[in-house]
């Protein structure tokens, strides 16, 4: 059975497997008057086998209905109905051979109905008893008719009665299990939309954090690293170097006579350039470079790859084009320059001590008459 399972959905792999409920209880009732028969319980003339093959062919159609995909778009593709109408039939039509048992005989009628109890609204559970009572009621007034003398009255109504009790009991228990079940479904739908909600507001969440973190490591104006962040990178950056003896250097750089930038182009020119530094610095440096805001007007980078020979040449064509860049791009009277102190890594260096030492270089670069590189 499992291989005739696959490939089809859940909801079509659990109709299927009532599917075969059905057609397992249909055969074990068969079996049961199959051995009543023999045993006298019905009439020898009983057409069993007409009717356990009629109902195997309404549920083998109905099995490859489900499973073949054709019931999907029926608005019961368990076609739960259709196949107890059937059941009903044919229950009725063996109730009519048999004698001393009729009265448990109508427990099959109960047995169809367990099958309505998960799939079918209280009013159509109703229904299906309006129609077993009705199949039954038939049946009673119509061997009346044709047999009159074999029938006592009292037994004929009470066993129409419990019949009756009983399916009043099935419709109203059965309507109670039918809510049920309909309420779990929806809860369990809310709550997959409760999860889904609670899914989306923490990648939301995770997000928001993201960029809180990316807000506090950056500087506002220039988008580059604030020094915080920069003082934290270069002591990581030292603690790597005194393992493993790497090449590392720092360069101060400050913005030649930038209060007169102000003073000549107003504030916000000013925030130009220091923008276009920023431009610039991250078109020329390399990924593995850390550059940031150190203040104001200053700007420190953190080099932990290459030779001071290779670095010196990096930081000399980021002097010229930021000049240039300035003029070109901001205004044409604007010649804002850089000093650039640089510092390269000793053993037991603190991020204050290369500081300090590029500091000074840097000093020394003013001095010298700015707008130049000075190594320490
Ligand atoms: P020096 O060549 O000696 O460095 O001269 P300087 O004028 O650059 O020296 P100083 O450090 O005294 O001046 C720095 C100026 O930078 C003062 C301040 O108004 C300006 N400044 C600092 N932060 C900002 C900013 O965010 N935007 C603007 N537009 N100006 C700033
Ligand atoms: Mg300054
Ligand atoms: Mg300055």
């Amino acid at each position: 059975m499992p291989r005739l399972l696959k490939k089809t959905d859940k909801a079509t792999a659990l109709r299927l497997r009532r599917q075969v409920m059905a057609i397992y209880s249909y055969a074990l009732a068969w079996a049961g008057i199959y051995g009543g028969v023999e045993l006298g319980l019905f009439d020898v003339d009983t057409p069993h086998w007409g009717i356990f093959i009629a109902l195997m062919c309404v549920n083998i159609v109905i099995y490859i209905a489900i499973r073949s995909g054709a019931s999907t778009s029926l608005k019961d593709p368990s076609l739960t109905a259709v196949q107890m109408t059937f059941g009903v039939i044919a229950v009725t039509a063996i109730l009519h051979y048999s004698s001393e048992i009729r009265g448990s005989m109508t427990a099959i009628y109960f047995m169809i109905m367990t099958f309505g109890v998960f799939a079918l609204s209280r009013s159509k559970m109703v229904l299906m008893s309006l129609f077993i009572l009705t199949s039954y009621t038939i049946l009673t007034f119509w061997e009346w008719h044709a047999e009159p003398h074999n029938q006592i009255f009292a037994i004929s109504l009470g066993q129409w009665a419990i019949l009756a009790l009983g399916l009043a009991w099935f419709v109203y228990v059965g309507g109670h299990i039918y809510n049920l079940q309909h309420r779990i479904r929806e809860q369990r739908e809310s709550l997959r939309d409760n999860h889904q909600r609670l899914k989306e507001s923490h990648i939301q969440l995770h997000e928001a954090m993201a960029q809180l973190a990316e807000i506090a490591v950056r500087d506002e104006l220039t988008g580059l690293f604030n020094r915080r962040h920069f003082l934290e990178r270069l002591d990581e950056a030292l603690a790597r170097s005194e393992r493993g003896n790497l090449p590392l250097h720092v360069a101060l750089i400050d913005l030649d006579h930038f209060k007169l930038v102000n003073d000549k182009h107003g504030h916000q020119v000013g925030d130009l350039v220091l923008r276009k530094f920023s431009d610039i610095a991250k078109r020329e440096l390399r990924r593995s470079d850390v550059v940031a805001r150190y203040g104001g007007e200053e700007f420190i980078i953190l080099f932990t790859e290459g030779s001071t020979a290779d670095i010196k040449t990096v930081l000399e064509r980021l002097r010229i084009e930021f000049a240039l860049a300035c003029s070109r791009d901001i205004s044409p009277d604007l010649s804002t320059t850089m000093s650039i102190g640089l510092a390269a890594w000793a053993p037991s260096d603190r991020p204050e001590t290369i500081t300090l030492r590029a500091d000074n270089a840097l000093y020394r670069a003013k001095d010298l008459g700015r707008n130049r590189l000075a190594v320490a």
